[in-house]
This record gives C-alpha cells, structure tokens and sequence, in this order.
C-alpha cells in the first residue's frame, strides 16, 4: 500500500478524513513535516484544492520522496442560493481576516435575516496528486440543506452549527459525527476517492 497523505492543516477535517477513510491510514503534514503555510489564491474549489496538493506534493519531492506516495486535499465551499451562490470560493474569510469560524458564521445569518429562502449547499473537490505523475485527479461531493435561523448545536466545525442537511431536523452542528461523516459534502468526494485509490 503506498503511502497516503492528507494536505491539511484543519485539525477538523483531518479527524474527519480519518474516520471515513479508515481503515486506510492517513498520514497529516505534521506526520511528514511540512509545517508551512500554503496561499490559497485560485478563484475556484477546484483550483485551490489543486494549490493545496500541489504545494505538499512539490515539497515531499524536495525534501522526502513522492515516490509511493499519494497526497491529496480538500476545498470546501459553502454557496447560499439566495446570495447568489455566496460565499462560495471566500467561504474560509468571508468575514475578513484572520479566518474565523464564529465571525463567519455571524455574517451568514446577518446576510441571511429577513430572507425566507434559505437553501444552500456544500461543495467540496478533493485533488489527488499519485507519486511523480505530473497528471492529477479531482472529484467532488455535495450535500444541499438550508442555513438555520440561529446557531445549534456544538459538535462539528467551520459552519456547521448554521447547516442542516436535506432530510434531516437537526444541523451538522447537532447530528452526531457518525452521520455527518455518512452524508456530507467531504463524505461523498471521499467515497470517489477510494474509488480512484
Ligand atoms: P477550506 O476548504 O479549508 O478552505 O475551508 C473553507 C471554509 O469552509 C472554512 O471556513 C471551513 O471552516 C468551512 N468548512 C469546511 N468544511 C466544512 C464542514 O464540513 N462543515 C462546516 N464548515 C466547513
């Protein structure tokens, strides 16, 4: 089995990747060493995503090996219908710098109060770099839901407790790990994953 690398510093996510993943073992940067920040400036999912894998597949081939190795990341993105799709590619600051999960999450009901139509989406495109092939893959995974007038829940990460999935009563925030990690955005992209693993 080649070695499996996860290009993330979202401590979130990498809990995340893991347990969905499992039994497949994945390494983190910090497993590897690469400790730098990575400039996220593509004006889309896919080419951030892109960015990121890039970024940790050209710094293993300096400094370890790419060899027997695959890297992969994750870009997620929130897009609101009734905001035209925001915020999109900005989901990470949308509410300005430094990114922050409650200031984010503050903005959303802000821009959303009032609005009767609340449907939005997760999107996320993870990119797999496969040791020295200069080709890479992307796939993608959606869950579609509305923003919740008010804050629930406590579990999760990033939007979650502002999300409730289609088909469900409760927010990502509320739901218990187990069934966010069945149906969500990342779930999905990462079930084409190990397709392409
Ligand atoms: P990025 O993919 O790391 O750029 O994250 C984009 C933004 O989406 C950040 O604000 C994250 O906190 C948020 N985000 C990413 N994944 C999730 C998720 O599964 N649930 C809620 N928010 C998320």
């Amino acid at each position: 089995m080649k070695r499996l690398v996860f290009a993330s510093n979202n401590a979130h996510k990498l809990e995340e990747v893991r347990r969905i993943l499992a039994p497949l073992p994945v390494l983190s940067l910090h497993d590897v060493g690469f400790s730098a920040e990575i400039e996220e400036n593509g004006s889309t999912l896919a080419e951030n995503s892109l960015i990121k894998a890039q970024a940790v597949a050209d710094w293993l081939s300096a400094n370890d090996t790419l060899a027997d190795t695959y890297v992969f990341a994750d870009d997620t993105g929130l897009e609101i219908e009734a905001l035209g799709g925001a915020p999109g590619v900005h989901t990470a600051r949308w509410a300005g710098e430094p990114a922050c999960d409650a200031n984010n999450r503050k903005k959303a009901l802000a821009e959303l109060a009032g609005k009767t139509n609340r449907n939005a989406r997760f999107c996320t495109v993870i990119t797999l770099i496969e040791g020295i092939r200069t080709a890479y893959r992307q796939v993608e995974g959606e869950v579609k839901g509305i923003i919740t007038t008010e804050e629930r829940g406590t579990s999760g990460f990033g939007y979650d407790a502002l999300f409730m999935p289609e088909g469900y009563d409760k927010t990502f925030g509320e739901l218990p790990a187990e069934i966010k990690n069945g149906i969500s955005h990342r779930a999905r992209a990462l079930e084409k994953l190990k397709e392409l693993l």
